[in-house]
């Protein structure tokens, strides 16, 4: 937990978000800005500063992390989805808190902007 951290304040509680899935580990809930008809964030409750300050200590929480994208996904009957983890804000990253952006239910371009 850090007491800085907005997504720590949503796993909290302190913060409401609209929760899609929870376990002990991870929490997702939908963003408030989405950029498609389903965008959800995935988080872990572990509070890591982005996919660059993951260690082997974390190996099985992503493992998680990548599974609980997959149930949010699959319940909100997608297929065809992307999955976006921002790695510092020369890429747009905004919150400084590990999430996966999960991103469906419209067509996408590739390569991404
Ligand atoms: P980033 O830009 O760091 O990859 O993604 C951060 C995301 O968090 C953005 O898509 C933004 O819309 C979302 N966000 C920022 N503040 C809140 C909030 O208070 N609640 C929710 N649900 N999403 C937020
Ligand atoms: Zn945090």
């Amino acid at each position: 937990m850090a007491n800085d951290c907005l997504f720590c304040k949503i796993i909290a509680g302190t913060i409401p978000c609209n929760k899609v899935y929870e376990d002990d580990e991870v929490l997702a809930f939908r963003d408030i800005a989405p950029q498609a008809p389903t965008h959800v964030l995935v988080i872990p409750k572990k509070h890591i500063t982005g996919p660059a300050a993951v260690t082997e200590e974390d190996d099985s929480l992503m493992g998680r992390l990548l599974r609980a994208a997959r149930q949010v996904a699959d319940r909100e009957g997608l297929s065809d989805y992307r999955l976006v983890c921002n790695n510092g804000a020369g890429v747009g990253q905004s919150v400084f808190h590990l999430h996966l952006h999960i991103l469906g239910g419209r067509p996408m371009g590739w390569p991404p902007g």
